[in-house]
């Protein structure tokens, strides 16, 4: 998705910060865990990734090497493809881009840099309700349906509330935002009404499910962002955005610690 913009001077305070951290950062914190995820969705890199790996309940449709995260997120993608499989045995979750092997610009994406960010697929059926495979992206109007080639097809809602019901039950990670259009949002919360969904989950999901605000409209895919890694792996993480009331708290001191990633940082993001 498209973010805040990022100056020229970006890739060089990265450079210089990602230098301090190498030769400061083991032996401040003595592990190398601190760089899993460094700096901000669209001004950051990745270090130490896990690799995401397909499996029959969940392919990388795009197959373009943008296949590493954070391990919370690599883990978070098995864990709600298997908590979809629970409610729909046939669904495969089809997942596009996630970063690069050590992060940074990947073209297409303003984010996606730190391992946090992954894309997933709609689920999409014929006008029969028979599913029709995920591909290319096939933008979703109000009426939930949309155009492949010459063909309509349908917003799945059934399954596409259940990959968001999975997101936000898995305790892999904690859920920062599923960007999505906003028309496909109310349909999602719509259903999750009248299926009955506690409040608490369906609160949950009107507060992550968000059209981007200066961006495509997400009509098009899920873009799934994740809060930095718990604990010292998100040490020179910066989060950006709101925080939310489940989010699992992280340890003060090792967050305090670092004033120089924050000066960093705010050189290379401009306001929109
Ligand atoms: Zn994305």
């Amino acid at each position: 998705m498209r973010a805040a913009r990022v100056s020229p001077a970006c890739a060089c305070v990265l450079l210089c910060a990602t230098a301090w951290f190498s030769a400061c950062v083991p032996w401040v914190l003595g592990v190398e865990s601190a760089f899993e995820s460094v700096g901000a969705p669209h001004c950051g890199a990745l270090s130490s990734p896990a690799v995401f790996t397909p499996t029959a309940l969940c392919v990388d449709y795009r197959k373009r090497g943008r296949h590493f995260g954070t391990h919370e997120l690599v883990a978070l993608l098995s864990g709600t493809a298997e908590r979809l499989s629970h409610a729909h045995p046939d669904a495969v979750l089809h997942v596009g881009d996630l970063s690069a092997p050590h992060g940074g610009w990947i073209s297409e994406h303003a984010s996606h840099r730190t391992g946090r960010d992954v894309d997933l697929a709609f689920f999409l059926t014929d006008m029969a309700g028979q599913p029709v495979a995920a591909s290319a992206a096939t933008r979703i109007d109000r009426f939930g349906l949309g155009l492949r080639g010459m063909r309509v097809v349908r917003f799945d809602t059934a399954r596409n509330w259940a990959v968001v019901r999975s997101l936000l039950q898995g305790d892999e990670a904690d859920i920062q935002w599923i960007f999505v259009s906003a028309s496909v949002k109310a349909r999602l919360l719509s259903f999750a009404v009248r299926k009955g969904e506690s409040w608490e989950l369906i609160d949950r999901a009107e507060r992550v499910l968000h059209q981007p605000t200066g961006a495509a409209p997400h009509d098009d895919h899920f873009h799934v962002r994740i809060f930095c890694p718990r604990g010292v792996a998100g040490a020179f993480c910066q989060p950006l955005g709101p925080s939310r009331p489940w989010r699992v708290s992280i340890p003060d001191a090792v967050l305090t610690d670092d004033r120089r990633l924050d000066l960093a940082l705010s050189a290379c993001i401009e306001p929109n």
